[in-house]
């Protein structure tokens, strides 16, 4: 704004101001002036003194919040903010802009200290918690992302980086009790105890050695037994009868010795009626011998 015109606020949010913006040439003049003036850092700082001023002004702050929160200036914001990302030169552009500041130390204490603020702020992470759920609603966003993410740790430079961030991230005592705390809370589900054990069994555990340690189950110990005992049992619960879903289903050791695997000491069960098999265990053998099969 130039010293001296005086502007009324309607006039400010005017048509014509707003058609302006929706003017490519106009928008990229004006952004080149903005980065000419802000070239000169006496400029730039009476600009930022203004804005300062301006922003701690409430009738101000409410105005902008106005406009922000008008559906019609929401529409036209996305369709300017979807043409530009569906730009490839724009993306490019974009990505060394932010490699670059992400290298300014400068840069990147001030934004984690303003996601710091934000993370904390209930009503942001509602919305954004919101948000992150609608982006991620449909299949095929998720997939992008699960690619995007698979794309950037094929990448070693990024996983370690990635990786002594974390490190880093779980060595603070906050996050460390946030995470034991929902650990716990996990492990009181039932389901999540046999989605982790099969999530961590045989192929899919890292310490995996290629079947030579399958103690202390028996070798027999197999996929295929497994399916033909899930098979035989129509993948239905044998203690609760609920019908099982073929990932989550477990074959019991009714005498709980892990290397006898003839089929009749084996049985179905669902993962929440496994679970319970953990303890009276003389019990559970007595009624698996005798009430069943
Ligand atoms: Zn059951």
């Amino acid at each position: 704004m130039r010293k001296g015109s005086k502007i009324t606020k309607g006039q400010r949010i005017s048509l014509s101001n707003k058609k302006r913006w929706l003017d490519p040439v106009f928008r990229k003049k004006f952004f080149k002036s903005v980065r000419n003036a802000h070239s000169n850092p006496i400029t730039k700082k009476r600009h930022r003194d203004a804005a300062l001023k301006q922003w701690s002004n409430t009738k101000h702050r409410e105005l902008i919040k106005k406009i922000f929160s008008n559906p019609k200036y929401k529409k036209i914001k996305g369709e300017i903010s979807r043409k530009m990302w569906s730009n490839s030169q724009f993306r490019k552009r974009h990505r060394i802009a932010m490699t670059k500041a992400q290298a300014n130390p400068k840069y990147k204490k001030k934004i984690s200290k303003i996601m710091r603020k934000r993370s904390k702020d209930p009503k942001w992470r509602k919305r954004h918690s919101e948000a992150m759920r609608k982006a991620f609603a449909s299949p095929e966003a998720r997939k992008r992302r699960g690619r995007a993410i698979h794309n950037a740790m094929n990448n070693l430079e990024y996983k370690k980086r990635h990786n002594a961030a974390l490190r880093e991230v779980f060595k603070k005592p906050v996050v460390k009790k946030r995470r034991s705390e929902a650990s716990k809370k996990n492990w009181e589900k039932p389901d999540y105890k046999e989605k982790h054990r099969i999530a961590l069994s045989g192929e899919n555990n890292p310490s995996w050695l290629g079947g030579i340690s399958f103690e202390p189950y028996s070798a027999n110990w197999t996929r295929a037994l497994k399916k033909s005992i899930r098979e035989r049992d129509h993948y239905t619960c044998q203690m609760c009868g609920k019908k099982t879903e073929k990932q989550t289903t477990c074959v019991h050791h009714i005498d709980y010795n892990k290397k006898n695997c003839k089929p009749d000491n084996l049985i179905t069960l669902c993962p929440s009626c496994h679970v319970k098999t953990n303890s009276n265990r003389k019990e559970w053998i007595k009624y698996f011998k005798t009430g069943n099969d």
